[in-house]
């Protein structure tokens, strides 16, 4: 019976250590390999089997694909590509919107505006994976990445730059090779490139639209050019890529809008986001916040959630930090709640597409593809959620990440032993 016990325990032991090999058995990479971690915004997890684009399917097949990328609550721009590059969750890292209020600072984040971009107050919840290389010796390179142009802690990537949506895909990815043409001593090993003409597209026309179609495919196109780059200079057998998108996307109409003013007085409360999630406060000197809640629920049509920032269900991790509303309006994929401000002439322009819905939703799935000498070839699996990306990218470069809401999952499946 001793024996039986003891024997289970040892068994028990050996299979945790077994498991911890596991998490720590990827091999170490050389030092001269890099890394490229190159985000297609608003590219949805199955646009690679609906669209033209060879090259990420070749990349897909070759090496790792995970067929789904699940994002963070809101399934918005800043918040995913900030969890993307620092493991940490909306709520953790503080962008937890593109645009949100701050109510220590009394003041707007907004992801247009320059103050907000360069001003390291809004962003230091976090430690994004170029400031995590940076301090162990790493250089690193952000060709476009929300967060990048400001320092961490007085730490800062050796390139950056301001964002500027004006140069094509293909100047974005000629800005990386030249970066790659450096000498030795002053060349990046970490660089990001950042493509948003998928996203637009999914906007003004629709998930499904030809125009979609053809900016996938013109996205794929740079892709081939920075590998073609990469091959010209060496590098291809050197470099590893990981390719990413920060969220989906979804049909939306102004035919499937509930309106601000239809729930509450607008003139007692501020409207800190529309869309396919809203945020409100109370003024002060109005109601509580539990009672605007209250209020507007018995007003609110069955697309309409309305929670507390307390209430907000636990699985959307989105209820502890100031900056998240008091009262959060989460609408049913495919709706909007919108004011009613311009409508009229609005409605005429209004997006075909939209994000922001809950992550779960299968829309709101985001690409996830890794390829190059660190990676197991032709390995499929099903799901990955994005607050994993951290720790691979980490692993690849050989630093040590920063303490993270992620684990070794992602680093499991795709590294190579
Ligand atoms: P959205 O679809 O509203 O979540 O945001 C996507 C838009 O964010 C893209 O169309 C880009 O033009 C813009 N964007 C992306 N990165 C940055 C950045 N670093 N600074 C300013 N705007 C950006
Ligand atoms: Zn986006
Ligand atoms: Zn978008």
């Amino acid at each position: 019976m001793r024996f039986v016990s003891c024997f289970c325990l040892l068994a028990a032991l050996a299979w945790l250590s077994g498991c911890q090999n596991g998490a720590i058995s990827a091999a170490p990479r050389p030092k001269d390999e890099l890394l490229i971690l190159v985000s297609i915004d608003g590219f949805r997890w199955d646009y690679i089997d609906r669209y033209d684009v060879p090259t990420l399917r070749q990349l897909a097949r070759d090496g790792v694909h995970a067929r789904r990328m699940t994002p963070c609550f809101p399934s918005k721009t800043f918040p995913n590509h900030y969890t993307l590059v620092t493991g940490l969750r909306p709520e953790t890292h503080g962008i937890v919107s593109n645009w949100f209020w701050d109510p220590a600072f009394a003041e707007t984040f907004g992801m247009s505006k320059d103050a907000s971009n360069t001003e390291a107050r809004w962003w230091d919840a976090g430690e994004p994976v170029w400031i995590t290389a940076e301090k162990q010796g790493v250089r690193s390179a952000c060709f476009f990445w929300p967060g990048s142009e400001t320092d961490i802690r007085g730490v800062r990537p050796s390139f950056f730059r301001k964002f500027n949506g004006k140069l094509t895909s293909d100047q974005r990815a000629d800005g990386v090779l030249a970066l790659l043409d450096l000498p030795a001593e002053r060349r990046p090993r970490f660089c990001t490139l950042y493509i948003d003409i998928v996203d637009h597209a999914g906007h003004n026309f629709g998930p499904l639209s030809p125009q979609t179609a053809a900016a996938a495919h013109e996205a794929d196109a740079t892709i081939a050019h920075l590998l073609a780059g990469l091959a010209a200079r060496g590098l291809r057998e050197k470099t590893n890529l990981v390719l990413v998108s920060d969220h989906g996307m979804s049909e939306c109409s102004p035919d499937r809008v509930v309106f601000v003013e239809d729930l509450m007085d607008p003139a007692k409360v501020r409207i800190e986001s529309t869309g396919p999630n809203g945020g409100v406060r109370p003024l002060p000197g109005t109601v509580s916040a539990a009672e605007l809640a209250a209020s507007i629920r018995a007003k609110a049509p069955p697309q309409l959630h309305v929670y507390l920032r307390d209430e907000m269900p636990a699985n959307l991790h989105y209820r502890n930090n100031p900056r998240i509303p008091d009262v959060m309006l989460v609408m049913d994929d495919h709706w909007n709640i919108e004011s009613k401000i311009g409508w009229p002439s609005r409605r005429a322009t209004y997006v075909k597409g939209s994000h922001g819905w809950d992550p779960a939703t299968p829309n709101m799935g985001a690409l996830f593809v890794a390829n190059g000498p660190a990676f197991r070839r032709s390995r499929e699996f099903a799901e990955v959620e994005n607050i994993h990306v951290y720790n691979l990218l980490c692993r690849v470069l050989g630093i040590a990440p920063a303490p993270n809401e992620g684990d070794n999952r992602l680093v499991r499946e795709a590294m190579k032993r």
